[in-house]
């Protein structure tokens, strides 16, 4: 790109945890020279959310009317919007029972109180706008953002990761909580990068980066584990869901999982 990178921060329902991850790299004071912060209000006090950019980083998931207009007006302004965040990418943890009405939802966190806005069920991006690029992960890794970042910076197009998390474990050679405890391991069909994190603290993924391509070669071997352990479809579809409850895929991906067993 030509000229300065013009970016924008977005949040919209969200911890505010991935802008803060970003927010706190060194690298972030290096990108300066190269690029104006047209709205990033953890960074730049003089933010601006209706200017144009050039990319647009949108985190959290669209949980209120007002947030409807938000994405649509952000949507307008950037060349690349890029969803940032299991929140923004697949609804994140708040949309974990959507299939309860959200005034039940609404009632059992806040009770009765009153607010100015009218809440909606959680919901990712790109349910409301096109998503050019996304970034996984709760929070992401800062190493996936520098790339996007990077290679929006270059002119060129950053790629995506197609394999599970277990390639990166095997290849830290942590031990298979899956085989040896036996515990509901997501990472055989969880998207990697994350370079097995919590497999390496001896603790099972729940699937924070979202769901792989369901279309995958080791499903037979999969499942014929999953039931070995006494793992039920239901236990892996609950434990998927906590992340990546909006996503189209996913019963189909668990249930092919299941349907490849032979008895
Ligand atoms: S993806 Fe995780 S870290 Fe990022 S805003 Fe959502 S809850 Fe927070
Ligand atoms: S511990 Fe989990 S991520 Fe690691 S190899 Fe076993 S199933 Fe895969
Ligand atoms: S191991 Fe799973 S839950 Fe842990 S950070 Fe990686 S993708 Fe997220």
């Amino acid at each position: 790109m030509k000229g300065k990178l013009r970016i924008g921060f977005y949040a919209l329902t969200s911890c505010y945890g991935c802008q803060l991850q970003f927010a706190m790299m060194d690298e972030i004071v290096q990108l300066i020279p190269n690029a104006e912060i047209v709205c990033w209000y953890m960074l730049e006090r003089d933010s601006y959310e209706e200017k144009p950019v050039d990319i647009a980083f949108i985190e959290g998931s669209v949980s209120t009317e007002e947030e409807v207009r938000l994405v649509r007006k952000i949507r307008e302004n950037a060349k690349i919007v890029v969803a940032v965040g299991s929140c923004a990418v697949h609804g994140g943890v708040q949309s974990w029972e959507k299939d309860k009405p959200v005034e039940e939802l609404w009632k059992a966190v806040y009770g009765n109180a009153t607010v100015k806005f009218r809440p909606k069920p959680a919901k990712p991006v790109e349910d409301y706008i096109k998503v050019d690029y996304r970034i996984y992960g709760c929070p992401p890794e800062k190493k996936d953002f520098l790339y996007a970042l990077g290679t929006f910076l270059v002119g060129s197009w950053p790629e995506d990761i197609d394999y599970p998390v277990c390639v990166e474990c095997r290849l830290n050679g942590h031990p298979c909580i899956l085989i040896e405890k036996g515990e509901p391991c997501l990472g055989p069909i969880t998207r990697a990068g994350c370079d097995a994190r919590c497999p390496g603290f001896g603790v099972a993924c729940i699937g924070c980066r979202g769901a792989i391509g369901y279309d995958v070669a080791w499903f037979d071997s999969l499942a014929r584990t999953f039931k070995e352990k006494g793992l039920t479809k239901e236990e892996i579809l609950q434990r998927m869901k906590i992340f990546n409850a909006h996503n189209p895929k996913l019963e189909e991906m668990v249930e092919k999982i299941f349907r490849e067993v032979k008895e």
